[in-house]
């Protein structure tokens, strides 16, 4: 599946909030954000366009779609997998999209960002239940563990990650032991795990026009 390569700060302006792409630079006075609040491009200053339903429904989806790094093909048969699940479909959408390994991985804390985390899974040193997994989008199910391979816990990047991410928190759908560089799928993460403002009915009302 393919990725977004273009520059990520300017995802940010364009949503009109922080979505942490980047990891520690997030965090200091170079986030884009804090220096340049308005949206990217030619007629970023001008004024905002009359609002209609539609424009809060694709940005709503769009900014999710930046969140977790996936491109339109894959969000949409994310939808289609949620419609088809019983409960609601806009909680089962996040539901979903947060098992993702590569956010499980920087849920976990092992990496800075969603970004690095997919990297870390597509390079190999990433395991589930003991086998190496390189699919960043790989679904996890609870009962399962999914840990830093022996032989990549040595690498400057995770470390530092993992010394980074230690105030952050590891939400209650996963339980993690940072000095075994492994963590456990707790149970199935539901809407109110997700600390994002995300307004999901927005994006079940764009899928539904
Ligand atoms: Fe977004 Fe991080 Fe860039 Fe700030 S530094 S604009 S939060 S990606």
């Amino acid at each position: 599946m393919g990725r977004y390569i273009g520059p990520v700060c300017r995802l940010c302006r364009r949503e009109g909030m922080k979505l942490f792409l980047k990891g520690e630079r997030c965090f200091t006075e170079k986030c884009a954000i804090e220096r340049r609040s308005y949206p990217p491009g030619q007629h970023g200053h001008r004024r905002s366009r009359k609002s209609s339903n539609y424009g809060p429904q694709l940005r709503e989806k769009q900014k999710v779609k930046r969140i977790y790094g996936i491109l339109e093909r894959q969000f949409r048969n994310y939808f289609k997998r949620a419609e088809r699940q019983r409960g609601v479909t806009g909680e089962n959408l996040l539901s979903i999209i947060e098992r993702r390994l590569d956010n499980v991985v920087y849920r976990l804390g092992f990496a800075f960002s969603r970004r690095q985390a997919r990297q870390l899974v597509a390079h190999g040193h990433i395991e589930v239940d003991g086998k190496k997994v390189t699919i960043p989008s790989y679904l996890v199910k609870p009962g399962q563990k999914v840990s830093v391979r022996q032989k990549s816990r040595d690498l400057e990047i995770i470390k530092q990650a993992i010394e980074g991410s230690r105030g952050r928190g590891v939400p209650e759908w996963l339980s993690v032991n940072i000095e075994n560089f492994e963590g456990e799928i707790v149970r199935i993460p539901r809407k109110d795990d997700i600390n994002l403002p995300i307004q999901e009915q927005l994006i079940v009302e764009f899928y539904s026009r």
